[in-house]
């Protein structure tokens, strides 16, 4: 399905080396915290800090967050009512839009570790600068998000229990066709890569059904193997195959094989409908997986902003990014962690692939 000789020739993360050259040129550019600070509060107030009273504050010392409005006698803050309102760890912020902007892939573990922070810290700041492009995707393209879940192997608490965490992009699907379905994407949007999005298709009731049919793909499988793979008794194997038959999600083909059936394949086991299609969709995926392993669905679509900024060298830079960020709302800890990636998906691919 993939050509793999064609994604090669495009690089798919950042190596060891362009990493250290990254972080290498954001320490020559912003070498003390100060600098890094202040480049954040002059991009969140750059016309001196609006305070509450109205007056607008132009007494800010370098370096400095806060200053005393001259008219009030308040304290006034660069950086409230923005991302950066009440953040601490502003370095890493700084460091984050940065590396982000310069179109660098890096695992939160390393970005934490880089910075000295907490693993958990580095993520969510890197989750917050996510969430600012996530917001820009404006008009690009949409997508079935389950042509992308390939490399979706992460649980998260959107996962049901005992299943495989794709069974989250199932659930996602059942709650949406139980509702309004899928919206379609505009026909006249010269970069839509795909026609439209379908409506949510069926998917077996049974638990069991959903995970024989996960097992299955259009190639034909041997009902052994199968047997094996799903460490099934036969006979209960059978016995689901047949429901899996009757519902019209299977068929059986000579010499005791199975094999899904394309036109009823739920969302779920979509593949990408054009070669250009698959290459693009291969390219994110050595991405996902060079650069962070594995990803839960739930965030896929922050990923997916991840990679545009690292596939998109015209659009993203350091000053593009941090004005993004400057002029975003803050997202609270459980905004941020509350969100789910909707079943339809915003891509921007490289022109390369
Ligand atoms: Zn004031």
């Amino acid at each position: 399905m993939f050509d793999d000789r064609e994604s090669a020739k495009l690089k798919a993360t950042s190596t060891k080396e362009e990493r250290d050259l990254c972080f290498a040129r954001f320490y020559e550019r912003f070498p003390t915290k100060s600098e890094r600070e202040e480049v954040i509060f002059r991009a969140a107030s750059p016309y001196g800090i609006k305070c509450e009273c109205g007056n607008l504050v132009a007494n800010r010392k370098y370096g400095e967050r806060t200053a005393i409005c001259p008219r009030c006698k308040k304290k006034a803050s660069a950086t409230a009512n923005t991302l950066f309102h009440g953040a601490k760890r502003l370095s890493a912020y700084c460091c984050a839009i940065f590396v982000t902007g310069e179109g660098l892939a890096i695992s939160a573990n390393d970005f934490s570790m880089r910075n000295g922070i907490a693993t958990s810290s580095g993520n969510i700041i890197l989750h917050e600068v996510s969430a600012v492009v996530v917001d820009q995707f404006g008009d690009a393209a949409e997508m079935i998000s389950a042509i992308l879940c390939k490399p979706v192997a992460k649980r998260s608490k959107e996962t049901p229990a005992r299943e495989h965490p794709k069974a989250e992009q199932i659930e996602a699907e059942k709650r949406a066709s139980t509702s309004v379905g899928l919206k379609r994407s505009s026909g006249d949007n010269p970069r839509a890569m795909s026609e439209a999005t379908r409506p949510a298709k069926k998917v077996p009731e049974s638990d069991l059904e959903r995970r024989i049919l996960d097992f299955l793909s259009l190639q034909p499988l041997q009902f052994e193997d199968l047997a094996k793979q799903a460490s099934l008794p036969q006979t209960e194997l059978l016995c689901t195959l047949t429901m899996l038959e009757l519902g019209g999600f299977v068929k059986q083909l000579p010499g005791n094989c199975f094999a899904a059936i394309e036109n009823d394949m739920p969302l779920s086991f979509q593949q990408p409908r054009t070669p250009v299609e698959a290459r693009k969709a291969k390219h994110f995926f050595l991405f996902i997986s060079k650069t962070f392993h594995a990803i839960s669905r739930k965030y896929l679509q922050r990923y997916l902003a991840r990679y545009w900024c690292f596939v998109d060298r015209e659009r993203w830079n350091f000053a593009t990014l941090l004005e993004a960020c400057a002029t975003a709302a803050k997202k609270s800890y459980a905004q941020l962690t509350s969100y789910v990636t909707p079943l339809s998906v915003k891509v921007m691919f490289s022109e390369a692939c």
